[in-house]
């Protein structure tokens, strides 16, 4: 089975690294998709994102990373894929991700939405969260893979000049 697992990985983060880790090895064939959602302020650029996710899952031989616009069901059936792979934090996850899954669910049938468990170290973990602490000048060490640390420092130097 093909799954996709959306979303703006702005950067990732350990958490999602887990959950791609997790999944990928319950499914033939996992692609990690980042939405080029044009609502969300982004502090990497779509190729960035791409390559830092690219590096973080090198040690991952069933996973693909790519990147998409538009609805996320179109893109996984132009994939042939019909599985969409979702995190789940705290409860506050849970209206936002259930809304969207019944959506997806409306749109086509055809492609069912399965939910992760955060691992416990990583629940309050979220790119946002990353982007703040870096803004604010603490340590991101052991959040996030080391490529998006250092290019993680460097935009955050840039910001505060
Ligand atoms: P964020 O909420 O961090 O901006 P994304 O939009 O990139 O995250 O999220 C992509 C998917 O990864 C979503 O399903 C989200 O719930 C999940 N996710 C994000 N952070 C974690 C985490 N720490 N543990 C588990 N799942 C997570």
């Amino acid at each position: 089975m093909k799954a996709i697992y959306p979303g703006s990985f702005d950067p990732v983060t350990n958490g999602h690294i887990d959950i791609i880790e997790r999944a990928a090895k319950l499914v033939d064939k996992l692609v990690v998709a980042v939405a080029m959602n044009l609502e969300k302020e982004a502090m990497f650029e779509t190729q960035e994102r791409v390559d830092l996710l690219r590096q973080a899952c090198r040690h991952l031989a069933n996973v693909e990373v790519d990147y998409f616009h538009g609805l996320t069901v179109s893109y996984a059936r132009k994939h042939e894929a019909r599985l969409i792979i979702k995190g789940l934090r705290a409860v506050s996850d849970f209206e936002f991700e259930l809304q969207q899954a019944l959506m997806n669910k409306r749109l086509d049938d055809g492609i069912e939405t399965m939910f992760m468990m955060t691992s416990a170290e990583y629940l309050f973990l979220s790119s946002s969260m990353v982007k703040q602490l870096a803004m604010l000048g603490a340590s991101v060490t052991g959040l996030v893979p080391d490529g998006v640390e250092k290019l993680l420092l460097e935009k955050t130097k840039l910001m505060q000049r």
